[in-house]
């Protein structure tokens, strides 16, 4: 915060709260909102019938409880003190509704977003942190194993009807909730973010999976998110779908080793990509190859050209390479990576092969 030339950070909505102290603000009109001034003591502004809610936070911050008919915003106020004239930074997810209220009751205030602070510090994992997200990408990797040794059945079958079976597994394995399942069948696999639907999955195509959730930590502790891509064939691939995968899959590997610590964001786009274009691919990746993870599913650093940012050691995030036909295929592999001092770690670890699939 000093750094950054702020005097306080204002945390509500999102994901910044939980992973500093554990509880996250409901979603909801009443504002709960951690004032944590520069210099001075942390105090959590909530409704005052949401303590009980709070894990053990005794030494860590103070509780501001308001009832039903208190302003809340005296109570920002009040914890932030001498700051409440200062450069306030708030949570980049904090709800626009508590942001004007606030800006019409502190006149004098300036603003940012608490992002400039807190996403190098998220983006940066621990030990802990790396251990939960490995045991995310674990639980997701049992699923995608299922999937490809054919277990959860596809043709004949609507995408929805899949996801509906991939979504109840998430929750089975250790998951509080899932983020997203893309279930993309023959031409659908080609758009990159296609909302799982109707679509009854044929013999002889190919299958496109991306799924993840948040786990379920423990009190007091932030769960962390899951995110994987892998490929199924119903039935014997093309020998053009086969060339295109393998070159993919290469494209997956080189982005896998260029994941070192100091090398650059968009060096590690680069590494995949190229790979891709050399064989006459590249036309169809139409995305960057990643992004980190956390305990949001999409957060710093993002691997885009452009982004000139070094990855550093416990940076978490995704390569994702693909490719999209319009109208007829597609496919994408997505690990999540941990940059380490010792070189890039894969979380994910199920299978990288394209399955074939008969049932
Ligand atoms: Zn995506
Ligand atoms: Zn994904
Ligand atoms: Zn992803």
């Amino acid at each position: 915060m000093q750094v950054s030339g702020v005097d306080a950070l204002l945390l509500s909505v999102g994901p910044d709260l939980p992973w500093l102290v554990g509880y996250g603000a409901p979603a909801l009109e009443r504002l709960t909102m951690l004032v944590l001034p520069v210099d001075g003591e942390p105090t959590l502004v909530l409704p005052a019938f949401e303590t009980a809610r709070v894990p053990e936070s005794e030494g860590l911050m103070t509780l501001a409880p308001w009832s039903e008919t208190d302003d809340p915003l005296t109570f920002v106020d009040r914890a932030l003190g001498g700051a409440s004239s200062g450069r306030l930074a708030i949570g980049d997810q904090t709800w626009s509704r508590f942001l004007v209220a606030l800006q019409a009751h502190l006149p004098n205030a300036s603003w940012t977003t608490a992002g400039s602070v807190l996403g190098p510090l998220r983006a940066s994992k621990d030990a802990d942190e790396i251990e939960a997200l490995s045991r995310a990408g674990a639980a997701v990797d049992r699923i995608a194993s299922e999937l490809q040794r054919g277990e959860i059945p596809l043709i004949g079958r609507t995408e929805a009807e899949v996801g509906k079976d991939v979504r109840a597994r998430i929750i089975q394995e250790g998951h509080r909730k899932v983020n997203f399942c893309i279930v993309a069948s023959g031409p659908n696999s080609a758009s990159p973010h296609h909302d799982t639907g109707a679509r009854v999955i044929q013999p002889n195509e190919p299958v496109l999976f991306d799924f993840g959730g948040t786990t379920a930590e423990g009190e007091g502790r932030p769960g962390y998110c899951s995110d994987t891509s892998r490929m199924m064939f119903t039935g014997e691939p093309p020998a053009e779908y086969l060339e295109a995968y393998a070159v993919l899959k290469e494209s997956q590997e080189a982005g896998y080793q260029a994941s070192q610590v100091g090398a650059s964001a968009e060096s590690v786009d680069e590494a995949s990509r190229s790979v891709l274009r050399d064989a006459g691919l590249g036309d169809y990746f139409i995305h960057r190859l990643g992004h980190g993870i956390g305990v949001e599913a999409h957060e710093d650093p993002y691997l885009v050209a452009g982004n000139t940012e070094p990855i550093l050691a416990g940076n978490a995030f995704s390569i994702e390479p693909g490719f999209y036909m319009a109208g007829k295929w597609g496919a994408r592999i997505e690990d999540i990576v941990v940059a380490t001092d010792d070189g890039p770690l894969r979380l994910n670890n199920s299978s990288r092969e394209l399955a074939i699939v008969e049932a």
